[in-house]
């Protein structure tokens, strides 16, 4: 199993809609490897774009299962929403508060192409949210609660973690230098679809 890249804010895979991962197309090595990276980087999900591989396909875990959803669709939400702290191993170094609906049901096909539809609520139905969101391009600092956003950076006194709020502009030129020193290189060498 490989552990993959994770690409980050400002990157242009992120923000595409990511392409239906048909059913011949299905590569059980990159599955593999996708729960592998989610693991090894302690994310709770993980959607191929973030791989940089424009595919509709995503992986998450509860804790307790781990799900592999290929082509998912919310299909219902309930009326109530809770906002609560997300971060994104995208956007390192950064959590806001974002509204997600308690409860979903998704449909999708799973790893074997097989069709199944899941109702999940809480830690879960925010994971899947918020990951079917990555394959739409979607982030979740576009739907993070004004003023919620914050910095986090180890206290120099060691007394755990600072939370400093910041801007999205202050977000953005942060991560538009990393890209353009780390990642630009990376990026013209690989296509998105060499992976798969
Ligand atoms: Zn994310």
């Amino acid at each position: 199993m490989k552990l993959l890249d994770i690409i980050t804010y400002g990157h242009p895979t992120l923000r595409m809609k990511a392409a239906d991962y048909h059913r011949d197309e299905i590569n059980h090595n990159f599955i593999d490897d996708l729960l592998n990276t989610m693991y090894e980087k302690d994310g709770i999900g993980l959607a191929a774009p973030q791989v940089d591989v424009s595919r509709q396909v995503l992986a998450a875990t509860d804790l307790q299962n781990e799900y592999i959803l290929i082509n998912p669709k919310i299909i219902a939400h309930s009326e109530s929403s809770t906002v609560d702290i997300e971060g994104c191993l995208s956007i390192p170094g950064f959590q806001a508060n974002v509204s997600r609906y308690d409860k979903i049901v998704v449909k999708a096909q799973d790893p074997e192409g097989k069709n199944f539809e899941i109702t999940t609520r809480g830690l879960l139905a925010r994971v899947l949210q918020h990951e079917i969101d990555h394959l739409n391009g979607i982030l979740y600092i576009d739907r993070a609660e004004p003023g919620s956003v914050v910095r986090l950076t180890d206290d120099p006194n060691n007394e755990g973690t600072i939370h400093k709020p910041v801007l999205l502009k202050e977000l953005q030129s942060h991560f538009k230098e990393r890209y353009h020193s780390e990642r630009q290189t990376d990026f013209q060498r690989r296509t998105p679809l060499e992976i798969v």
